[in-house]
Order: C-alpha cells, then sequence, then structure tokens
C-alpha cells in the first residue's frame, strides 16, 4: 500500500529512535528534562520569539496560542476550512470561551482585504469584539497553500493599528520555509503566537511546539497542566524533535517534488483533475469529476494505494518522508486510472 492519506502517518527511523533512546531527560512539570528545555529553546530561537513550550499535539499547541491572545467572550477571525475550526473538536469554544468567524478564500490563501474588512473593534454592547485573527502557513485544507509574505506583512501592520493580535498555526511552517525560502523567524516576527509541528512533515513521532513572549508561555504552561498536558520525562519526545530540525529539515524539498511528480501522473490520464500551478509544497487536492471522493478513495484502495476524501469531489494525497518518489508517480498514474 502507498498511504498518502496524510504525512502524520511517519514512524521514526533507526537513528532518530536512536536520539530518543539515548536522550537525557527529567521530570518538565518541574521544568527539569534538559532535552525538552533545549528543544523549546531551539524552536523559539528558530522563530525569533523568546520562548517556547513543548505540546503533545499541534491541537494544543493551537488552543494556548489562541487562549493567550482571545479573552472569552470575544471573537477570533479565521479561514472557514481553517484547523482550528475545523479539526479541533471545538475545543476554543467549548473549553475557552471564543467565538470563530469564518471567512472564504480560493485554496485557503491570505487576502488581507477580507480579513479587515470583518474586524469587529470598539462595537461596544452591540457586537462581538474581534480580539484574534488566525492564519494556517501552509494551509492544510486549502491544498499546502503557501501565504504570500506581502499579504502576512499587510495584516500584520493592519492588526497593529487596530490592536488585533495573531496566532498563526505553523503545522506545516517548515514546508513553507523551504518552498519559499523565507527565514523562519520572518515568519515568526508576523504572529503574537506560533505553533510548529515535528509530527507533519518532520517525521517525529509526536509533538508541537508554541512560542511567544516569556510571561505568555509561563502563563501557557500553567494552562497546560490545567489541559491535563503536564507532562514527565518528555525528553525522549523532544529528542525526536531535535533529530528532525537536525535532518528533516532541508529533505521537505523531496516530499514537494514527489507531490509534483504524483500530480503529473495523474493529469497523464486526467488533464483536469488537478492543476500543475495548485500543488505548492507536499498536498495534492485531486478533483474527482463525475465520481464521488468515497468512489474514488476505495477504487485506490483496491489498487493499493490510500487517499483520504476532503470534500464530495475532492480527494487528498499527502507526500511524507515514509514514501518514495517512484511510489508517488506509480501512485499518480494508479489514480489516474481510477479516476479515466
Ligand atoms: C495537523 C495539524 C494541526 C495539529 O494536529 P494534531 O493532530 O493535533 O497534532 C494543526 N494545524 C494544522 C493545519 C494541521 O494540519
Amino acid at each position: 500500500m502507498i498511504d498518502l492519506r496524510s504525512d502524520t502517518l511517519t514512524r521514526p527511523g533507526r537513528a532518530m529512535r536512536e536520539a530518543m533512546a539515548d536522550a537525557e531527560v527529567g521530570d518538565d512539570v518541574y521544568s527539569e528534562d534538559p532535552t525538552v528545555n533545549a528543544l523549546e529553546r531551539r524552536v523559539a530561537e528558530l522563530l525569533g520569539h523568546e520562548a517556547g513550550l513543548f505540546c503533545p499535539t499541534g491541537s494544543m499547541a493551537n488552543l494556548l496560542g489562541v487562549w493567550l491572545l482571545a479573552r472569552p467572550g470575544s471573537e477570533v477571525l479565521c479561514d472557514a476550512q481553517a484547523h482550528i475550526v475545523r479539526a479541533e473538536m471545538a475545543a476554543h469554544a467549548s473549553l475557552h470561551g471564543v467565538t470563530t468567524r469564518t471567512f472564504a478564500s480560493v485554496r485557503g490563501r491570505l487576502n488581507p482585504d477580507t480579513v479587515t474588512a470583518m474586524l469587529s473593534i470598539g462595537t461596544g454592547p452591540f457586537l462581538t469584539e474581534t480580539s484574534v485573527v488566525e492564519i494556517e502557513n501552509t494551509h492544510n485544507f486549502g491544498g499546502g497553500t503557501v501565504q504570500p509574505l506581502a499579504a502576512l506583512r499587510e495584516l500584520r501592520s493592519r492588526c497593529d493599528a487596530q490592536g488585533v493580535a495573531i496566532h498563526l498555526d505553523g503545522a506545516r511552517l517548515a514546508n513553507a520555509h523551504v518552498a519559499t525560502g523565507v527565514a523562519f523567524a520572518e515568519y515568526g516576527a508576523l504572529a503574537e503566537t506560533v505553533s510548529f509541528c515535528l509530527s507533519k512533515g518532520l517525521g517525529a513521532p509526536v509533538g508541537s511546539v508554541l512560542v511567544s513572549t516569556a510571561d505568555n508561555i509561563a502563563r501557557a504552561r500553567i494552562q497546560r497542566k490545567r489541559l491535563g498536558g503536564g507532562w514527565r520525562q518528555a525528553g525522549m519526545l523532544a529528542a525526536a524533535g531535535l533529530y528532525a530540525l537536525d535532518h528533516h529539515v532541508e529533505r521537505l524539498a523531496d516530499d514537494h517534488a514527489a507531490a509534483r511528480a504524483f500530480a503529473e501522473a495523474v493529469r497523464e490520464c486526467v488533464p483536469s483533475a488537478v492543476e500543475l500551478a495548485d500543488v505548492e509544497t507536499n498536498i495534492v487536492v485531486v478533483d474527482t469529476g463525475t465520481k464521488t471522493a468515497a468512489q474514488v478513495v476505495a477504487g485506490a484502495r483496491e489498487a493499493g494505494v490510500a487517499l483520504s476524501a476532503v470534500g464530495a469531489h475532492q480527494v487528498r494525497a499527502v507526500t511524507h518522508l515514509d514514501v518514495t518518489h517512484d511510489d508517488c508517480v506509480r501512485a499518480g498514474s494508479i489514480i489516474g486510472s481510477v479516476l479515466s
């Protein structure tokens, strides 16, 4: 089976497991795990922030990042396809008392005009106030879309002018960095809080790091404990994250090339199924035409390729560390024949 359902499927390889086995550890609730502390410092420095907090999941890092910035009873503006609003089980509303108001986009691409037209500031007792704008880079359900730096900067200056904070969901920020060459710190400077995932394309088994100011991270550390996320000898997991940062960032370019090769192979059979220009990173959204996504997922599985349905007529393929370039080309040809 060539499994392209997600880049979370990767399993740690031999060298990563050795790094985990050799990690120095301590009790992280006492802030005494040296490997966790090293990972938190490293990601914070990479993104140009003061401090970091290692979290078990990207969802928890987003939950804490938004919590730091959004007053209870205020609203967060985000894309209608944002992970925080579609895939986090309404945690921000049910646990932290914030509502989301969403905007439409093309493939998840940020348009600062759309966002700033929706800001609700000084609306007193009449309308819910906006406290936070949340953005995703790259955009998952949009299809691995990279946010243009100019749009992010424009949003930053308009939010600054209105006193609105920005949370960046950087689950795949490393893919954006590798695709564009924009420095991590440049992206990091554009948001008050950033979540950064180690278990997607970077291939660690578990973990995301939230970065912000030292004061914010001290508060988030308490809230993480409140949510049941105060862990102990987590250094074994942090070691996998450090290994991933050392060895798996630049190779994301291979995943991007494999995604493009997959899309080209699909297009050889069915040119209308995917636009090459839409393949920006490691995610390919394929239009299933007259077939339903469920039919294509089932047909592909029978032929040895696992994909996920992301719409009634859309399936998603995600390339990653555990599939080869040739696997991806072969998978593209198989999907092409299933479609046609
Ligand atoms: C995967 C993902 C997350 C976090 O997911 P977890 O499964 O909670 O680690 C957050 N945002 C985006 C855009 C993602 O793709």
